[in-house]
């Protein structure tokens, strides 16, 4: 049987290059995508072009009522879920602790930990065996910021990805049983455009010289972990955290 994947924020960056690598190793693919429906066609398209499968999946991770009715297209589309990427995120302009309002805090909050509970909560549902699902496994896209904390950056992004990583460690112990693996990969400075929401889009050219592999990495550097994560080669990795920050 085809496996089913769903990556969200699949449109561009470290989700884009996830979607296409899994759909080259034969899974089918729900791009989830929160604006840009054209890119969104694109990675579709590409897929379908290589002979593969794949949904357009229109939502906004932090909406419950969105999250929901993406997996229940996501079922009739593409069949049952075997494994998610939790990847949509964001960050907002770089700043200190002083300019941090409750506004700003709870948006990054909401996307980046309230929708991966959100998504990984209906991944559950549809494959743990106590449910009669088949198992199958999770990883969530977290940071490097997690341990060094971004300050005077975002300090409130880099929370939102220690609290990812708690949510990776107790979720695989939950779960554990149920057939149900959860990883995840801590990216460091990726070239995608994320950094422009940052108000730096130089940032990782800025920074790579102190990095002890002195460059940035690639979107599909980090798609080759995740992959990886999700295949059988790791069926006895649950919990684990793969840095992927050339050494940072
Ligand atoms: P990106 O901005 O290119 O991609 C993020 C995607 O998430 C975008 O397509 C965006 O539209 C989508 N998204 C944002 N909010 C959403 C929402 N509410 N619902 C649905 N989709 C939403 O950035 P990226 O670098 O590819 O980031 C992917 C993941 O990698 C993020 O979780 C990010 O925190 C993480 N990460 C990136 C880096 C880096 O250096 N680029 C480093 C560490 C971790």
């Amino acid at each position: 049987m085809t496996k089913v994947v769903l990556v969200t924020g699949a449109s561009r960056g470290i989700g884009r290059a996830t979607a296409l690598l899994l759909a080259r190793q034969g899974y089918a693919v729900g791009v989830n995508y929160l604006k840009d429906e054209a890119a969104a066609a694109q990675v579709v398209a590409e897929i379908e072009a290589m002979g593969g499968r794949a949904l357009a999946l229109r939502a906004d991770v932090a909406d419950e009522n969105q999250v929901v009715a993406m997996f229940n297209a996501l079922d009739v589309g593409l069949g049952p879920i075997s494994a998610l990427v939790n990847n949509a995120g964001i960050l907002c302009q770089q700043t200190g602790i002083e300019q941090l309002t409750a506004e700003r805090i709870n948006k990054v909050l909401s996307t980046n930990v309230t929708g991966y509970f959100l998504c990984c909560r209906e991944t559950v549902k549809r494959m743990a065996q106590r449910h009669g699902g088949q198992g199958g496994a999770i990883v969530n896209v977290s940071s490097a910021a997690a341990r060094l904390g971004a300050p005077g950056e975002y300090i409130d992004y880099a929370a939102s990805k220690g609290a990812v990583d708690t949510l990776t460690t107790g979720l695989a112990l939950e779960v554990a049983a149920q057939g149900i693996r959860v990883n995840a990969v801590r990216p460091g400075l990726i070239y995608t455009e994320m950094h422009a929401s940052g108000g730096e889009p130089g940032r990782v050219d800025r920074v790579k010289s102190s990095l002890p592999m002195q460059r940035g990495g690639t979107p599909e550097e980090v798609a080759e972990i995740i992959v990886w994560l999700l295949s059988d080669a790791a069926s006895y990795v649950t919990g684990s955290f793969i840095e992927a920050a050339g050494g940072r």
